[in-house]
């Protein structure tokens, strides 16, 4: 048995990032960048009209009431380039060029135009409402380094500067093995001594929550020849294999034995921490990874969370320190914690006026599917006993993203 941060650390310096391949910008939410994105120009460009409204000479517009002849128009993506002089000005619309010899841009609503004239109300100050070339960024200027997750935002700058395709981190192709002879789907009839699978649709759909899509599950018989064969044939195809139940010490638990049997090597089998205790991990060589996860649904989310999501967002290029997601938010309530083991507790995000705060849910045990479906994630339990007053800061490991 070994302490949650050892495991951590196992999980880390046993995966490494995956081969870095190009997708269009459609295909890259959520990667991770393998490569620098810079300006290809100037941003803006050319000296643009934040504003519809009219370009002038700030020269002219010195003392105002004033009127300008109007002589021409500049919408945004037209080239015509008027030349302001003296006594004249240019209507503009809003992402257009400045046309040369004007200085300033007055909105619309500060003018009135009649005929070929325009009038200004009040003399604007030099150079209001021109957003300046290059103001945002300098050709060749870094605008996302290397290892930026890229969130939409950070995809329109990649496309503003001319990127339609982007290096990224590969992800994990990922299998689910659930293991046990009482397992029957959804959709099945159930005996009263038999278990719907709930590890295999729930361990799917956090692996789609954190951008893993299109995980499918498969459910084997407690049988170790079954299961040795399954974990082969896995390890050979996916780069993660999760197998789910069968992990502790009972006599039907074959899947540390089928791992060793099908050619994995045991990281560590054991971890102090609840719920969770009996989590497993093994290597493939330097090809697959294994995570063997109690059946518990609690225990499989914490250990899905704890180590596996960790695990599978380092090969996808995240930095160590980003592999966890955690956020510190007040206790919505007292808790007490008896402490001696790390404990995760269920727990509901609650948004209020002022921010989030953390409501633990009570669970009855590790097999408490009803608290499972009432928790956004847990809190994080030290060893330490402690008593929490409300309000007290705590660390909450999401099951989903919030923020990160
Ligand atoms: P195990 O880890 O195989 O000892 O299973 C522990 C408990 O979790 C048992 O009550 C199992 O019936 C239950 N369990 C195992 N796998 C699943 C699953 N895929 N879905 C729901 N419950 C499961
Ligand atoms: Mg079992």
């Amino acid at each position: 048995m070994i302490s949650p941060p050892e495991a951590f650390c196992k999980v880390l310096e046993n995966v490494a990032r995956l081969p870095v391949v190009s997708l269009p910008l459609k295909e890259c939410l959520g990667r991770v960048l393998a490569d620098t994105i810079r300006a290809d120009r100037d941003m803006p460009p050319a000296d643009r009209s934040a504003m519809d409204g009219y370009a002038a000479g700030a020269a002219d517009l010195a003392s105002c009431p004033a009127t300008l002849r109007l002589i021409g128009e500049v919408a945004a993506g037209s080239p015509l380039r008027p030349r302001v002089r003296p006594g004249t000005c240019v209507r503009i619309l809003t992402g257009a060029n400045v046309p040369p010899g004007a200085d300033t841009v007055v909105m619309v609503e500060q003018t009135s135009a009649k005929d070929e004239t325009v009038t200004f109300r009040a003399a604007p100050k030099p150079g209001e409402n021109i957003l300046r070339r290059a103001e945002n960024a300098r050709k060749g200027e870094v605008l996302l380094p290397e290892g930026t997750v890229l969130s939409a935002s950070a995809i329109g700058a990649a496309a503003s500067s001319g990127h339609a395709r982007l290096k990224v981190y590969g992800i994990p192709r990922v299998t689910v093995l659930c293991t046990g002879a009482e397992l029957r789907d959804a959709g099945d009839r159930v005996g009263i001594h038999q278990e719907r699978n709930s590890n295999g649709p729930s361990l799917c759909a956090a692996l789609a929550v954190w951008g893993y899509r299109g995980c499918r599950y498969a459910t084997l018989a407690d049988n170790l020849d079954v299961q040795t064969r399954r974990i082969r044939t896995a390890a050979a195809r996916y780069d993660v294999v999760l197998v789910v139940g069968g992990v502790s010490v009972g006599c039907y638990d074959y899947v540390s034995r089928a791992v060793e049997a099908a050619g994995g090597k045991t990281l560590f089998h054991g971890v102090a921490m609840k719920p969770g205790k009996p989590l497993l991990m093994a290597r493939f060589g330097r090809r697959a990874v294994l995570f063997g996860l109690p059946g518990n649904p609690l225990s499989a989310m914490v250990g899905f969370h704890e180590f596996v999501l960790p695990g599978l967002r380092r090969m996808s290029g995240l930095a160590a320190e980003a592999c966890r997601p955690a956020i510190y938010a007040p206790l919505a309530a007292d808790l007490t914690h008896k402490g001696g083991t790390q404990r995760h507790m269920p727990a509901r995000i609650r948004w209020q006026p002022t921010g989030a705060v953390i409501e633990p849910v009570e669970s009855q045990s590790s097999a408490d599917l009803v608290a499972g479906g009432k928790a956004d994630g847990t809190i994080l339990l030290l060893p330490q006993p402690k008593v929490l007053p409300a309000g007290t800061l705590v660390e909450f490991r999401p099951w989903r993203p919030l923020v990160i």
